[in-house]
C-alpha cells in the first residue's frame, strides 16, 4: 500500500493499549491544532482496543478486569478524561468505606489509608496496627536519626528501604504495598524507577518519616480535593471508548498484529497478515517492550537487545459476585494486601463494591483477587477452575468468606506486567540514545517510562509531540 499524493505524512501507531491510544489522540490533536496534513493508522493485534483496560458487564455488575482505578496524584490520566468530555463520569473512591488491611503475622490488620488523616495520626495507626513487631518499630524509628548516606546511582527497593527502615518493614510494609502495582519483588525492583520520591525525600529532608510527617495532606485538582484514586462511573473502558471517538479519521486495524518493521525509502514499512504497509514517515511502537524488541530486531538490533532485557510478569484477576446477605456481614474497607513472607497464594483482594459506587446492584457485593507476578507466579499454572478454587480458599482463610458466589470470572494478563529492575533508568536512557539514530521511530508504553494509566497517558502524548516535532522541524 503506497502513499497517495497529497494525503500528507503518514504515521502509524502499533498497539492500541492506553499508551498507543494516548499517542494517537495527541497526534490527532496536534494535526488539528497545527493544521498539519497527517494520515494516521493504528494497528492492534487483538480484536478490541484498550490493552490492559477492559470493562465487562455481567448482569448489573461492572467488572474492571485490568486496572480499576486512576491515581490522582499524577494528574495526566484524569486530565485526559476531562479533555475528552468525561468530567461528569469521574467518580471518587467511597470515603465512607475507606480503609485497607494488611494480612500480617497471621491476621488482617487495618492500616491508615488515603490523604485524609494527618501524617502523625497515620504513623500512630501504623505503630498500633501490629503489622510489624516491636523491634521492627524501633528499627523503623532509626530512620529519624540516621544520616542521609551517600547518594547511589540506583539500588533495589529492598536495599533502600532496608537501609532506612529495616528488613522487617521491607517484608511486611513495602512488599505488600508494591504488590498491587508491580506484583514485583522488592529485591529486584529499582527504587529510582518505581518510587523516586523516597530517595528524593532522603536527599532533601534526610529521613523518610520526617518527610512524610511534614508532607501536605491532599491532592488538589481544580477546586476539588480528590482522593488518591478515582474511576469512571461505567468503568475505565469508557476512557477507551471515548478516546476512540476522538481519533477522527484515524484508520484502525483490529486483529492485525504487526509482525515486522523495516526501513523503507521514505520512512518505515510494517508487515502484517494483510501484507506490507509502506511509507510511514513516523512510527510509534506502543506494544509491550518485548514485542517492540522483536519487531525492531533487524532494523535496530542495538535498542532491541536492550529492550529485551525489560522483564515482564503474568498475573490474573479473579472476580466473585456475592449476595451481601450471604456474606454474614459486609467486609470492611477497600480490601487487603498480603506480604510475600506470609506464604499465601494471592497477593491481595479488593472489595470493589466498597471502593467504588456503580459496580454492583443493591445487595450485591463484588470482590476481586489479584494473583501472580513475582510473588505468586506458581499459582498461575492452575487452570481457571483451579484459580477460582485457590482464591476462594484464600478468601476463606484470610477474610472468613465462605459464601457461595453468584458467579466468578477469571482474567489472565500474560506477560503484561513490566518490572523496572535495578538499572532500568539507565537501560531506557541507552534505548533512547540508540533510537535517536532512527528519526521518526519512537517507543512508548508501560515497559518504558512509567507504569499505570497516568504515566502511560503522559508518555504516549509526549512521544506523539516529540514525533510531530521531528517530522515538521
Ligand atoms: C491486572 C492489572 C491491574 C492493573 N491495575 C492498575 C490500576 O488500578 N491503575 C493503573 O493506573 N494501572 C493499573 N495497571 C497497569 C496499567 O493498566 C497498564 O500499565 C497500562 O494499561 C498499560 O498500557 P500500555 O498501552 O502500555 O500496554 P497494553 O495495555 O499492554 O497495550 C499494548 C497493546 O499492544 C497490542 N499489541 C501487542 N503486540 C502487538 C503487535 N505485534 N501488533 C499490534 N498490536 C500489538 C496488545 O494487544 C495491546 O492492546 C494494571 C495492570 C494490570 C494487568
Amino acid at each position: 500500500m503506497a502513499q497517495t499524493q497529497g494525503e500528507g505524512k503518514r504515521v502509524a501507531v502499533v498497539g492500541g493499549g492506553i499508551a498507543g491510544l494516548a499517542a494517537a489522540y495527541e497526534l490527532a490533536v496536534q494535526a488539528r491544532e497545527q493544521g498539519l496534513s497527517l494520515s494516521l493508522e493504528l494497528f492492534e493485534s487483538s480484536d478490541r482496543l484498550g490493552g490492559a483496560i477492559l470493562t465487562e458487564r455481567v448482569d448489573d455488575y461492572v467488572l474492571d478486569a485490568g486496572p480499576d482505578a486512576v491515581l490522582t496524584l499524577k494528574p495526566w490520566g484524569l486530565e485526559l478524561c476531562r479533555e475528552i468530555g468525561l468530567e461528569d463520569e469521574i467518580i471518587p473512591t467511597q470515603d465512607e468505606h475507606r480503609g485497607v488491611a494488611l494480612y500480617s503475622r497471621g491476621r488482617l490488620r487495618s492500616l491508615p489509608y488515603g490523604t485524609g488523616s494527618s501524617a502523625v495520626r497515620k504513623v500512630r495507626a501504623y505503630v498500633a496496627s501490629g503489622v510489624v513487631s516491636w523491634p521492627a518499630k524501633l528499627r523503623m524509628a532509626a530512620d529519624l536519626v540516621l544520616p542521609r548516606g551517600a547518594q547511589k546511582q540506583d539500588e533495589s527497593m529492598a536495599d533502600f528501604f532496608g537501609r532506612r527502615l529495616g528488613r522487617e518493614a521491607v517484608e511486611r510494609i513495602v512488599d505488600p504495598l508494591i504488590a498491587g502495582i508491580y506484583s514485583g519483588d522488592p529485591d529486584k525492583l529499582s527504587i529510582y524507577s518505581t518510587f523516586p520520591r523516597f530517595p528524593q525525600m532522603v536527599a532533601k529532608q534526610r529521613s523518610i518519616l520526617l518527610a512524610l510527617l511534614r508532607a501536605p495532606q491532599s491532592a488538589r485538582s481544580g477546586a476539588r480535593t480528590l482522593p488518591i484514586f478515582c474511576s469512571l462511573r461505567d468503568g475505565l473502558g469508557r476512557m477507551v471508548e471515548v478516546i476512540v471517538e476522538r481519533l477522527g479519521d484515524t484508520r484502525i486495524h483490529l486483529s492485525t498484529p504487526v509482525t515486522a518493521v523495516e526501513k523503507a525509502d521514505s520512512g518505515y514499512s510494517l508487515e502484517t497478515h494483510a501484507g506490507r504497509h509502506n511509507a510511514y514517515a513516523g512510527l510509534i511502537l506502543a506494544a509491550p517492550a518485548w514485542t517492540s524488541a522483536r519487531l525492531l530486531g533487524d532494523l535496530a538490533p542495538g535498542p532491541a537487545d536492550k529492550m529485551k532485557a525489560i522483564r515482564y510478569v503474568s498475573s490474573a484477576t479473579v472476580f466473585f459476585a456475592y449476595r451481601t446477605s450471604d456474606l454474614g456481614g459486609r467486609p470492611r474497607g477497600f480490601g487487603f494486601l498480603v506480604p510475600a513472607c506470609e506464604g499465601r497464594r494471592i497477593n491481595g483482594a479488593t472489595w470493589i463494591t466498597n471502593k467504588f459506587a456503580h459496580r454492583s446492584p443493591d445487595d450485591g457485593f463484588l470482590a476481586r483477587c489479584f494473583i501472580g507476578g513475582d510473588r505468586t507466579g506458581e499459582e498461575m499454572r492452575a487452570d481457571d477452575e483451579g484459580l477460582v478454587r485457590i482464591c476462594r480458599e484464600e478468601l476463606r482463610d484470610i477474610a472468613g468468606i465462605t459464601a457461595q458466589p453468584l458467579f466468578s470470572r477469571v482474567y489472565r494478563w500474560k506477560d503484561s506486567g513490566p518490572q523496572y529492575d535495578v538499572g532500568h533508568a539507565n537501560l531506557i536512557g541507552e534505548v533512547d540514545t540508540a533510537l535517536a539514530e532512527h528519526p521518526g521511530l519512537e517507543v512508548t508504553g508501560a515497559g518504558f517510562r512509567g507504569i499505570g494509566i497516568p504515566d502511560c497517558v503522559y508518555d504516549g502524548r509526549e512521544t506523539a509531540r516529540r514525533l510531530i516535532e521531528s517530522l515538521y522541524k
